[in-house]
């Protein structure tokens, strides 16, 4: 069985469970041909591959921060059928955050790498209110800028709605560059996949991890050349993976994977030619 839960120093990391949806293969792997990436990962009638929303808890008994809330359930019928968009079997933000012992409201921290609605749906719930009433939330500004702009690249992946009720409740803290949300916790704006996706960063105790969000968005993208069509600036993710890849497999890292559907924690490793993954394993 893949693992889950594991420790970074002080903080307990725990891979929480929002959904499960699909996004078209090719799309998923840029210019990476069919024939190789239909080896990889299941692949359903209509093309599209499935993929997981993970969000994940980071808690040392005094902060409770969530990274990346998830897609939520503010959706209609028809995007749940285009995005295969599926909260059972426990996928589903606030029944993971139960079972792993946590109230919405003991959240303290929220951190959002980019303002995609696959990312950031789950901020609101579907009464428009902040999912989490108590929590800073913390986004890149550029980002949250986006959320808004008329004619954008890549307006149909953003959503106001998603981000609004949390701007209106006075939780949102945005940032340029990078920023220290807390001792040992770092978002840093890196760009590339979109405006500024940022990478979280986790150094405690002597140990260091990181969430990815759609720098490595599965086990299948670690290797440097596959990166998605999705992606603004296909040249600046490939120095961006180059250089986060390389410092985590270097130093071991322990990494969270958001759209992995089967292993969310696990480290990169260097065969002497390409990049892979160990998921870890109970
Ligand atoms: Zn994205």
């Amino acid at each position: 069985m893949t693992q889950r839960e594991t420790r970074i120093g002080k903080f307990r990391v725990v891979a929480l469970r929002d959904a499960n949806f699909a996004l078209d293969g090719g799309a998923m792997f840029g210019v990476v041909p069919r024939a190789l990436w239909q080896q990889l990962t299941e692949v359903n009638e209509d093309h599209t591959i499935p993929l997981a929303a993970t969000p994940y808890l980071l808690d040392d008994g005094v902060n409770r921060i969530v990274i990346e809330p998830g897609m939520g359930r503010r959706w209609n019928e028809k995007q749940t059928k285009m995005f295969h968009i599926d909260h059972s079997g426990g996928h589903d933000l606030l029944e993971s955050l139960r079972g792993a012992g946590l109230e919405p409201e003991d959240v303290t921290h929220c951190l959002m790498t980019h303002c995609h609605w696959d990312h950031i749906g789950a901020t609101c719930g579907e009464d428009g209110k902040p999912v989490f009433p108590n929590a800073q939330h913390w986004a890149v500004e550029s980002e949250v800028k986006a959320l808004s702009a008329q004619g954008h690249m890549r307006g149909a992946s953003y959503r106001i709605e998603d981000l609004q009720p949390v701007i209106d409740a006075g939780l949102l803290n945005s940032f340029s560059g990078e920023v220290e949300v807390l001792p040992g916790i770092k978002m840093t704006e890196l760009g590339g996949h979109s405006e500024g996706i940022a990478l979280i960063r986790i150094e405690s105790e002597g140990e260091k991890g990181a969430f990815w969000a759609d720098i490595v968005p599965t086990r299948n993208h670690v290797h440097l050349p596959f990166i998605m069509a999705y992606d603004m600036n296909a040249e600046k993710s490939f120095a961006v993976r180059s250089e986060w890849i390389k410092k985590s497999a270097e130093e071991g890292w322990l990494n969270m994977l958001y759209h992995d559907t089967i292993s969310p924690l696990g480290r990169f490793v260097f065969d002497g030619k390409k990049y892979g993954y160990d998921a870890l394993v109970d």
